[in-house]
């Protein structure tokens, strides 16, 4: 399978993943203030390209640091208002975020691999078909993600272990989101 073979079009929506994918990934931390969000080289141009492309586009975000009580959900929205401002000014645009407050070891319904975000994102926007969807993330949880809702799925890493192990999981691979979205450009 090629990414051109699967004619993306307005018909198409696009899951994000956030954390690794569009800003710097906190290890063992999580972004509590926008001072704290630091977007990816190049993510910006990207979001440009996925705009002309891409029907929907959301993000799909874990953020058990709510669970921790290490931020408040006030804190994280208060993050991805911004987040959505700084994309619209340079061009590009997120439809919707979602995020899971829940710890991982709850299993709750809303938090990857859990299938809850999407299903979400599809009550919000009935045009959503998870068959006509891209999931991009950099963990496996993402691919799994994707895979259940039946979704093609973008491995945003060059981990190799991960790629490796992940390899039934991930029908693409790039090690960001610029070189996944020249790609997609390319093949347009
Ligand atoms: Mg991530």
């Amino acid at each position: 399978m090629s990414l051109s073979s699967l004619q993306i079009d307005k018909e198409w929506s696009l899951f994000l993943d956030r954390d690794g994918v569009l800003n710097e990934r906190i290890v063992d931390g999580y972004v509590t203030r926008w001072e704290e969000f630091n977007f990816l080289p190049d993510v910006l141009e990207a979001m440009k390209v996925f705009d002309e492309l891409f029907g929907r586009i959301v993000v799909v975000s874990n953020q058990q640091g709510i669970g921790k009580e290490i931020m408040t959900e006030g804190d994280v929205v208060k993050v991805h208002e911004k987040l959505e401002e700084q994309v619209k000014k340079n061009g590009g645009r997120i439809d919707s975020i979602y995020f899971s407050p829940h710890l991982a070891k709850e299993g709750n319904i809303m938090r990857k691999p859990n299938v809850g975000m999407a299903l979400k994102a599809r009550r919000d926007f009935p045009e959503i078909r998870f068959r006509l969807s891209v999931m991009a993330g950099d963990k496996l949880s993402d691919m799994v993600f994707g895979r259940r809702l039946g979704m093609k799925t973008v491995f945003i890493s060059d981990n190799i272990r991960d790629l490796r192990k992940g390899h039934k999981l991930i029908d693409f691979a790039f090690p960001d989101l610029q070189a996944f979205a020249s790609h997609l450009n390319q093949s347009h």
